[in-house]
């Protein structure tokens, strides 16, 4: 049974990869092999085929085609990692003397990378502020400029850019636009469909979704796909078809997953607005928050992935409040099933606008344990900063 378009984006990620066998198991086979046996030497030399194992077998074409599919590409590229998929776009997509456009709030190894080695061959980049008009933009273009880089929401601190706009003032002008599309997953935001070349993410996050596994994706349209297909080829990246069978696994559960991590952020995010230790919370799904808008325009929901600014007070005693904190781990990553949270500070400090932050910056990853559990550990741990007003808030809970 081939499943065709006109099911909706759930059903097919279910049964997309179906074959045509009467007799088979719902997931596809795990294909092994470096070599593989053709049937004469003038198909050892086509190029059309698979004749060899390193650019992927049938588990990753299923897993290829059904990425392809979710974020509406003319084809998708795999990578042993989202960072991976990361500089293999740059990689692909700029030459020396090229100069790029990045925004500022992006993906720190992101930043490393092209000051390291795309600065070594040669590849200038300069960083616009994720709040900057398109306009502003624009007057920052100059003939050399080849490629402008995105990540909606930003790393950390979640401002959201008006992509469609960048893009197609970018289009307009003849310059090739990728997103880092990591916080949607694919599913909340289609890049490709608001005029974004190629969408990036790291399917380590939502996608593989447990915590377990390390891919990436880069889905791409139009003239970027034959420079992904190219550079990927020469580079040689390659993903295990067990690794690709767990993605697989993931995509199945990817929409539900999301949906229950996104309603669960909301009520975190709603929680965090009100308790006095908390001076704002970064989530672009929060009618408070400054990117509210254009979120509502261009995403169908959140994740699970939100930030708070807390009050100054709660410097000092801020690690303290997380290490104390029982079910929310300390961590990086995530998407998986679990919640996380970092203290964030010490990794905006690269970002060329210093943005001054009244209080500490943490990060929180929220999973699919019982959000009432959840709140109860975060509220014990707030009680830990011991702020003045705690002694009164107290005393109001112990007499509710
Ligand atoms: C985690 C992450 C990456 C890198 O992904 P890995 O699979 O860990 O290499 C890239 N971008 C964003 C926004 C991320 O959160």
């Amino acid at each position: 049974m081939a499943v065709t378009n006109s099911f909706q984006e759930q059903t097919r990620l279910i049964h997309g990869d179906s074959c045509d066998s009467a007799w088979r198991t719902p997931g596809p086979a795990i294909q092994r092999g470096s070599t593989v046996l053709v049937p004469s030497c003038e198909a050892l030399y086509d190029s059309r085929e698979v004749t060899y194992g390193r650019v992927g077998l049938s588990t990753q074409r299923v897993l290829r085609n059904a990425l392809r599919d979710l974020e509406h590409a003319d084809e998708a590229f795999i990578y042993p990692s989202g960072l991976a998929a990361i500089t293999g776009t740059l990689l692909a997509l700029v030459s020396s003397g090229d100069e790029i456009l990045v925004c500022d709030t992006v993906y720190n190894p992101t930043r490393r990378f092209i000051a390291g080695t795309l600065a070594k061959f040669g590849v200038r980049a300069r960083y616009f502020d994720p709040q900057a008009t398109v306009a502003e933009i624009e007057a920052m273009l100059t003939p050399q400029t080849r490629l402008i880089f995105l990540e909606s929401p930003g790393s950390l601190t979640f401002e959201m850019m008006d992509v469609p706009a960048i893009a197609a003032m970018a289009n307009a002008a003849g310059i090739m636009t990728a997103i880092d599309n990591t916080w949607a997953s694919g599913v909340l935001f289609k890049p490709l469909d608001h005029g974004i070349d190629v969408s990036i993410q790291s399917l380590t996050k939502y996608v593989c979704g447990h915590s377990d596994v390390f891919m990436g994706l880069a889905a791409a349209r139009g003239r970027a796909v034959e420079l992904l297909a190219a550079s990927s080829y020469e580079t040689g990246w390659a993903v295990s078809p067990d690794d690709a069978y767990m993605a697989l696994r993931g995509l199945r559960t990817l929409p539900m997953r999301l949906a229950k991590h996104g309603e669960a952020a909301l009520r975190v995010a709603q929680w965090l607005e009100r308790q006095p230790e908390v001076l704002s919370v970064m989530c672009p799904a929060l009618p408070s928050d400054p990117g509210h808008r254009i979120w509502k325009r261009d995403y169908t929901g959140m994740c699970g992935l939100i930030g708070a600014v807390m009050q100054p007070e709660a410097a000092d005693r801020i690690d303290a409040m997380l290490e104390s904190l029982e079910l929310w781990g300390l961590g990086y990553s995530w998407g998986g099933f679990e919640s996380l949270v970092i203290p964030s500070n010490p990794q905006i400090t690269a970002r060329e606008e210093k943005h001054s932050y009244p209080g500490p910056l943490i990060r929180l990853h929220v999973g699919l344990e019982s959000v009432d559990d959840l709140l109860t550990d975060l509220r014990q741990g707030l009680d830990l900063l011991q702020f003045a007003s705690n002694a009164s808030q107290a005393k109001v809970r112990a007499t509710a």
